[in-house]
């Protein structure tokens, strides 16, 4: 049993929230985090959470990404957090931004404010207690372990983790986790970071409903792809299914201060 560590279960797909946690289950998911990009988003996850509140647990985010967010919508977020902060368990997903810079002029203008926008997101996960779930790809990954390190952060998860080798080394021993999607299955990037990182501090995640390559090709990306990437995991790791699937869940367990259902 495995939890999916970061799954959109506010998206269009996952409408039906009980069917899509019966189907997770009967692949051995058994919970879900399930974060937010944006106030609308938040919403229908505390909506799903409250729905189904033995196996969903709810963040609030903000995406770094999402390039028309604006800063009425972050006070929104902030609004949010201040009246449901007792019932998430943690803020995500923030961080910074990396694919909406792509051929921008303004990138530069565009990364200074998103850092300062992390910065006071960081100050509200502080303020609340609450860890916090990072979109910081690439080039954004070292920017994003800056701040937590600025703002005192102890708990955090890079999502969906890519990064260079060095940047990956210091964000796990400042004692933070990264975590790995089903692109594990078939990118030797994914598969290499899995190698190079001690088990203790993996999570394994969907981020359905992003649709996958290779064997996940055609059919639906859901929350039950989390399984098949920790049997991955342990594959690579060379060590029990079940040990791991285990592991994996304390982790998340650790992480998000969840209690075994
Ligand atoms: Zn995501």
């Amino acid at each position: 049993m495995i939890i999916d560590s970061h799954c959109h279960l506010h998206d269009a797909a996952f409408a039906d929230v009980r069917e899509t946690l019966r189907e997770a289950l009967a692949h051995d998911v058994w919970g879900v985090v399930a974060v937010g990009c944006d106030p609308e988003t938040n919403s229908r996850t505390l909506a799903a959470a409250a729905t189904v509140p033995k196996a969903v647990w709810a963040c609030l985010g903000f995406h770094p990404d999402w390039a028309h967010l604006t800063d009425g919508d972050l006070d929104r977020v902030e609004a949010q957090l201040a009246e449901h902060h007792p019932r998430i368990v943690a803020l995500g997903e923030i961080g910074l931004p990396w694919y909406s810079l792509e051929g921008r002029a303004d990138a530069p203008a565009r990364m200074t404010r998103g850092r300062a926008r992390l910065d006071r997101l960081l100050g509200l996960a502080a303020r609340w207690d609450l860890p916090v779930v990072l979109h910081a790809p690439h080039g954004a990954a070292q920017g994003a372990l800056d701040a937590l390190r600025r703002q005192g952060i102890e708990r955090a998860v890079f999502h969906w983790h890519k990064a260079p080798p060095e940047v990956t080394r210091a964000i796990v021993e400042a004692g933070y986790f990264v975590s790995v999607t089903p692109e594990v299955v078939y990118r030797d990037r994914d598969r290499e970071l899995v190698q190079s990182v001690p088990l203790d501090s993996l999570l394994v995640e969907s981020d359905a409903p992003w649709a996958y390559r290779g064997e996940f090709e055609g059919f639906t990306s859901g929350p039950w792809l989390a399984s098949r990437v920790a049997e991955e995991v342990a594959k690579i790791k060379q060590l029990p299914v079940e040990d791991v699937m285990f592991r994996l869940s304390t982790n998340a367990c650790r992480l998000f201060d969840l209690v075994w259902a």
